[in-house]
C-alpha cells in the first residue's frame, strides 16, 4: 500500500486521539504529503506539551489494538441519524452528493471521506506528532505528523 494511503489514514487515528485529549471536534483542513500530514482542528489554545504526547499515546494504542478500518456507503440522512454531524468536517460536502462514503474506526472516530484508506489501524504503522501550531486569528490548532513503518 502507498504510503499516503497509510499517512491519510493516520489522519482518521489521530483525529480520534484529538477529540478525546482536546475535545477539538471539527477538522477544518488536512494535508497529506508521503509520510508528513497535517491535522487541522478549530481550538481555542496551544495544546500542552502533555496533551500532545498523550495524543500520541492514545493514537499508537488505537494502531496496536489493530482496529479495523471499516468503509461503506449510506444514504446522507441516515448517516446523520446513525453517527450526528461529526461524520462531518468545516469543508462543506456539496447538497447534490446524497450517498455519502464514510470510514469508521469503531468507537474512535467516523468521518465521511473519499480518500483511499487501509483496512487496519496497524497498517498505518507508527504516528509521530512532530510539533503543533496555535493561529489565534483563525482559532485553529496546527498538529503536524509522520509515520513510519512497523
Ligand atoms: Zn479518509
Amino acid at each position: 500500500m502507498s504510503t499516503e494511503v497509510r499517512t491519510h489514514t493516520a489522519l482518521h487515528v489521530l483525529k480520534g486521539a484529538v477529540q478525546r485529549v482536546l475535545g477539538a471536534k471539527w477538522t477544518t483542513s488536512t494535508y497529506v504529503k508521503e509520510d508528513h500530514g497535517r491535522l487541522v482542528v478549530r481550538y481555542e489554545r496551544k495544546p500542552t506539551p502533555e496533551e500532545l504526547a498523550r495524543i500520541s499515546e492514545e493514537a499508537n494504542r488505537k494502531i496496536t489494538e489493530n482496529a479495523e478500518v471499516v468503509q461503506f456507503e449510506m444514504e446522507r440522512g441516515e448517516a446523520m441519524q446513525h453517527f450526528g454531524d461529526s461524520i462531518y468536517d468545516l469543508f462543506p460536502v456539496p447538497a447534490s452528493v446524497t450517498i455519502l462514503k464514510l470510514v469508521n474506526i469503531p468507537d474512535w472516530n467516523v468521518n465521511c471521506c473519499v480518500a483511499k484508506h487501509v483496512e487496519s489501524t496497524s497498517d498505518v504503522g507508527t504516528i509521530s506528532v512532530d510539533r503543533a501550531r496555535f493561529r489565534n486569528s483563525r482559532r485553529e490548532v496546527e498538529i503536524e505528523f509522520h509515520v513510519e513503518s512497523g
